[in-house]
């Protein structure tokens, strides 16, 4: 008898199909993989697509406070793996292992409490992060391609070269 259930598949993949991406470390030992976005705030790019839109990283903050007041056009998907972190717009709390979907057109300013010494969360954010003050006056905003760009110009400053990032793009 064959045994198919161990056989590859036999057919080549799509000839438009981007190449796969693995991150073997995602927390990374070199520490100059975290970008820096702001003091005690960095993120980490897993994947940055720009075809679709959205991004794959890891953020770290090492502070406690208000980190962004923000809306989301597009859905973001959150796990948080250190740390705790919330919303002043919502009663819950994101702990250690909790996944988190951030609806389209919500608007919430981010929270680190002060017994967190480090919060590390992977977020997956499609479209943008849109800054706001209070009451939706726009601050500035972030999309794949200014994450790319921070990416860059922080790799090439490292000394991981400005190419560093492409490995994370698709
Ligand atoms: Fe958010």
């Amino acid at each position: 008898m064959n045994d198919l259930t161990r056989m590859p598949y036999q057919l080549p993949m799509p000839a438009e199909a981007q190449a796969d991406l693995v991150v073997p470390c995602a927390i990374p030992e070199n520490e100059n993989i975290w970008v820096p976005q702001a003091e005690n705030v960095w993120f980490r790019p897993l994947c940055l697509n720009t075809s679709q839109g959205y991004w794959v990283n890891l953020l770290r903050v090492r502070k406690s406070g208000i980190l962004s007041r923000h809306r989301h056009p597009n859905p973001v998907h959150g796990y948080v793996i250190r740390g705790k972190w919330h919303y002043l717009e919502h009663d819950w709390v994101a702990e250690q292992g909790a996944y988190v979907y951030e609806p389209p057109g919500e608007t919430h300013t981010l929270v680190v409490p002060d017994d967190v010494e480090e919060m590390i969360t992977l977020f997956q954010v499609h479209g943008v992060m849109y800054y706001v003050d209070p009451w939706g006056k726009p601050l500035g905003y972030e999309d794949v391609f200014t994450k790319i760009e921070m990416c860059r110009k922080h790799y090439g400053q490292v000394g991981l070269g400005d190419d560093y990032v492409d490995q994370f793009i698709r």
